[in-house]
């Protein structure tokens, strides 16, 4: 058995990768295990959201997501022609940051890794959780690495290993929710368009809802809401080169509880929901942090309360846009054709929901 005193987080995500650095900058010691050998080159999740940047201000990373990445002024619903439907400008918020920055999400943890680099944080690669076991002193985690099984003792454990998190089965938590029927689509792609490339798109065609977000240059990021997204794209859209194709199934689903004695969870091991309204990777970065916070100041037991009750109202809000923009339900095609461009009309209330999918309305 090897063993230290510092906490073991498991998984180099951009949220254990967060959870790593926020405690290092608080003097705690700590290390990270991923299974994975090489960090991730997929684009993933690409808006880091206003809520995040404030969070990460005072360690001067925001900056850096902000010069690696481009900003996005608002959101653009769009006819098959491009004509638009209505706006949402995230410049209507009166805040002191960028509001949401376009930034691929291997891109963004490779500018986490390169600060817990400096700050001499431990990432160990290749290096899988098996189980884990708890007592009153601490947490003693089996762990696979080069074919080798072995115990490491640590005296708290937080789990940032994704939806399949091996910490929170090991833990016995488990996930409700529900997952959506239709398989959705995404791609990077470089493209010809006529697509405002500064803002979040949202095109509305007869069968599907296509959502394009410029990623760099020509480069955008494609998805729908059903499979073939590059064969369905807007009129004067023209696909060139593919850099990265993907299907998925959207769900929705949270622990049923964030902790367990020394152990946490976080980021997609604790929640998940659709991509849309970009809020998954940031909602997790947020969960980091606050745990951080918590464990330093010595209330740990109110993370999980606090952040169910967080993580339940967005996906609540995130799965009801969800089903509101892609349904093929009459009564939610009149709801997307005439109530909404009405309320969001009405200035408080598009103020509301824009604050709402940044992160930044107090729950
Ligand atoms: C195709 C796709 C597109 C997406 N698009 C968006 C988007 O547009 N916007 C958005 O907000 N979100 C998006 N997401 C979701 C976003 O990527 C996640 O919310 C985010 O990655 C969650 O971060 P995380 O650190 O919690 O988990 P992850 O990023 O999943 O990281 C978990 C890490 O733990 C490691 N791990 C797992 N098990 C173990 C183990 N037993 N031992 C050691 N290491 C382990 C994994 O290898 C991984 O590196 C997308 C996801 C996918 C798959």
């Amino acid at each position: 058995m090897t063993g230290d005193l510092s906490i073991l987080v498991v998984g180099a995500g951009p949220v254990g990768l967060t959870a790593a650095l926020s405690l290092a900058r608080k003097g705690v010691r700590v290390r990270v295990i991923e299974k994975q050998l090489q960090p991730s080159h997929l684009s993933k999740a690409i808006g880091i959201n206003a809520r995040t940047q404030e969070l990460f201000r005072e360690t001067g990373l925001t900056e850096r997501f902000s010069e690696a990445g481009h900003r996005i002024s608002g959101a653009s619903f769009l006819n098959a022609d491009g004509q638009p439907l209505f706006e949402i400008s995230f410049d209507d918020l009166e805040i002191p940051c960028d509001n949401m920055i376009a930034l691929p999400q291997s891109e963004t943890e490779a500018i986490l890794e390169e600060a817990l680099r400096k700050l001499k944080v431990p990432i160990k690669r290749g290096c899988e959780l098996i189980g884990l076991e708890q007592d009153g002193e601490g947490v003693t985690a089996q762990v696979r690495s080069g074919g080798e099984t072995r115990e490491v003792r640590t005296p708290l454990l937080i789990g940032c290993d994704g939806a399949d998190s091996t910490v929170r089965q090991s833990l016995g938590i488990g996930f409700p929710g529900s997952t959506m029927k239709h398989e959705w689509s995404l791609a990077d792609v470089r493209l010809k368009t006529g697509l405002p490339p500064d803002r979040a798109n949202v095109v509305i065609l007869p069968q599907r809802m296509l959502f394009a977000i410029r990623i760099r240059e020509d480069l955008w990021r494609v998805a729908s809401d059903r499979p073939g997204v590059l064969e369905n794209l807007p009129n004067s859209t023209e696909a060139g080169e593919v850099l990265w194709e993907s299907a998925f199934r959207v769900s929705h689903r949270q622990a049923t509880r964030f902790s367990e004695g020394r152990v946490y969870l976080a980021g997609d091991a604790a929640h998940i929901h659709s991509p849309l309204g970009a809020r998954g990777m940031n909602l997790g970065i947020e969960d980091a942090f606050v745990l951080v916070e918590k464990l330093v100041s010595g209330v740990p037991q109110t993370y999980s309360p606090e952040r169910m009750k967080t993580a339940s109202h967005a996906i609540r809000q995130v799965k009801l846009q969800t089903l509101l923009a892609t349904s093929r339900n009459p009564i939610a095609t009149v709801l997307r054709r005439y109530v909404v461009p009405y309320l969001l009309s009405i200035s408080s209330l598009r103020q509301k929901i824009t604050r709402e999918s940044l992160g930044l309305e107090p729950i």
